[in-house]
């Protein structure tokens, strides 16, 4: 076991490490090598209950400071995170796998850029005045209370940030508990924030697989539920949560359609193509899976995407120049690979990739497959693994109709020179995070977030402070009071 990635504790609570060795322990292991690198002990019902009791009594007084101060702590948190970039960035690559050349540059530091635009327009959260001719009426933005938030695998420090950032910055607290697969980045989080001079108790962690989740959605204490997660999950979560009426988030899976048509740049399309299929190993939520392309332009697309794909530098995750890592896990090896299995049995043609590599860890070449069509299985489920799925089409009606055809809807593609086909076909597919000749931006400006099963709510921008606060009317009587007796 490193030295070095096993933390001081297993929870972060109050301001300070937690252990309780009651929990089952869960190995954190290294995708790259299958190394265990360190262990973490699931949160006992004591420990569940000392994390809510402990940001249920900070977040009463967080609520009363000064929109500005908690600004101010937001802001300095953002600053140590940039500061430890490179730290944070090492220790997402253990935790994930992920390349080294995309932690330093797509994890903290968009952590940090959500840290710090909440913490901006932390001051200028405020309500409404309403005439009402002699009378008038005000509105005050008042926080929901105590947060939970619930992460997946693939981004555990901007996951994190990202539920975070919005739900302090309007006066809650968060009890956050990461995938049991990738437990160590939170808690480096939770650290800075206390570091940064947020009050104890108002960002705790909880580690813990599904129990330890379902046992937070349920309790009474809790205001909010926001969870990033499968589909599957998605559904418990928010049923366990409508019974007491909590306020919820759902980032959820997707099969997000990219389309080219035959006037777009092929170069940029590929490059598109490339970031919503392999980046992160193709674990990202938004990933533009049912690529179609324009039956004049998919031959030469493919040709050149084989080509391109061997560009693909894979070795070790912790040096810069390499750029494609492992998958997170074994069992999410398997899922793959039993997806690839059903593609080649109903006749999807593998142009290159798919194979595993004989090394220790969990790896598998990136995987181009053309001739996909709308009733095979990679085209309609989630595979959440480095497979691109080349599907042709004709016309511009036609591909919309079948790019909506599908129960997800969290993002969509459009690589075309044609500006208004571009906003044209934008403005037909369902879909809540949408990207025009580009593919998998996330800025904190821009909000985030799925439409049907993809997902209920936003992350990100102005749009996410919707979600962590709720508004008080009060009306306001400046004359006498009118009964009937
Ligand atoms: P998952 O659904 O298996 O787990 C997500 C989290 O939910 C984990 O922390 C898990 O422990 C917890 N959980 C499981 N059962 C629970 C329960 N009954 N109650 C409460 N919590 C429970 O997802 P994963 O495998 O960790 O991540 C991959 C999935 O996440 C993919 O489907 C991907 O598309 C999705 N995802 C979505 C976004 C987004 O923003 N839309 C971002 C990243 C990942």
């Amino acid at each position: 076991m490193s030295y070095d990635t096993q933390p001081k504790g297993s929870h972060f609570i109050d301001g300070a490490y937690v252990e309780d060795t009651a929990g089952t322990p869960i190995e954190v292991i290294y995708p790259a090598t299958g190394e265990v690198i360190a262990t973490v002990h699931a949160a006992t019902d004591a420990v569940i209950e000392q994390a809510l009791d402990s940001a249920r009594r900070a977040q009463a007084e967080w609520a009363a400071t000064s929109p500005r101060e908690r600004g101010r702590v937001l802001t300095r948190a953002a600053q140590i995170l940039r500061e430890r970039n490179r730290e944070m960035s090492e220790l997402e690559t253990r935790d994930t796998g992920k390349p080294l050349q995309e932690t330093l540059v797509a994890d903290a530091t968009s952590g940090a850029d959500a840290l710090e635009y909440f913490g901006g327009i932390a001051a200028g959260l405020t309500g409404e005045h309403i005439p009402l001719g002699e009378d008038w009426a005000y509105t005050v933005r008042e926080p929901l209370g105590v947060c939970v938030g619930i992460g997946a695998w693939n981004y555990p420090t901007q996951i994190a940030c990202w539920k975070a950032g919005p739900a302090l910055a309007c006066g809650n607290a968060m009890v956050f508990k990461p995938s049991e697969t990738t437990p160590l980045c939170t808690l480096k989080v939770a650290e800075i924030l206390v570091e940064a001079g947020l009050p104890a108790g108002l960002f705790n962690v909880v580690q813990g697989a599904g129990p330890v989740g379902a046992a937070l959605t349920t309790d009474p204490r809790v205001a909010k539920v926001s969870l990033t997660g499968s589909v599957p999950t998605g559904r418990k979560v928010y049923s366990a949560a409508a019974d007491s009426l909590k306020h919820v988030t759902m980032e959820l899976g997707g099969k997000s359609p990219l389309i080219v048509f035959d006037d777009a740049s092929l170069e940029d399309a590929l490059g598109g193509a490339i970031m919503a299929n392999f980046y992160s190993s193709g674990q990202i939520c938004t990933n533009g899976t049912r690529v179609f392309v324009q039956k004049g332009l998919r031959e030469r697309f493919v040709q050149r995407m084989a080509e391109r794909m061997k560009g693909a530098v894979i070795g070790d995750p912790l040096d810069e120049a390499t750029n494609f890592g492992p998958l997170v896990s074994a069992r999410q090896m398997e899922i793959v690979e039993g997806y690839l299995k059903i593609a080649q049995d109903e006749g999807a043609r593998c142009v290159t990739g798919g194979e595993r590599i004989d090394r220790p860890g969990y790896w598998m070449t990136p995987a181009l497959f053309d001739g996909v069509t709308d009733d095979m299985t990679m085209a309609k489920e989630e595979i959440f693994g480095p497979v691109l799925s080349v599907l042709e089409f004709d016309d511009e009606d036609e591909v919309v109709e079948r790019a909506n055809t599908t129960t997800f809807g969290l993002a969509a593609g459009v690589f075309t020179r044609d500006i208004s086909r571009a906003h044209r076909v934008i403005g037909r597919l369902e879909a809540g995070t949408c990207f025009i000749n580009s593919y998998n931006d996330a800025p904190v400006e821009m909000p985030f977030g799925g439409v049907k099963m993809s997902g209920v709510g936003r992350e990100n921008a102005k749009a996410a402070i919707e979600h962590y606060s709720q508004v008080k009317s009060v009306y306001v009587r400046m004359g006498a009071v009118e009964a009937p007796f």
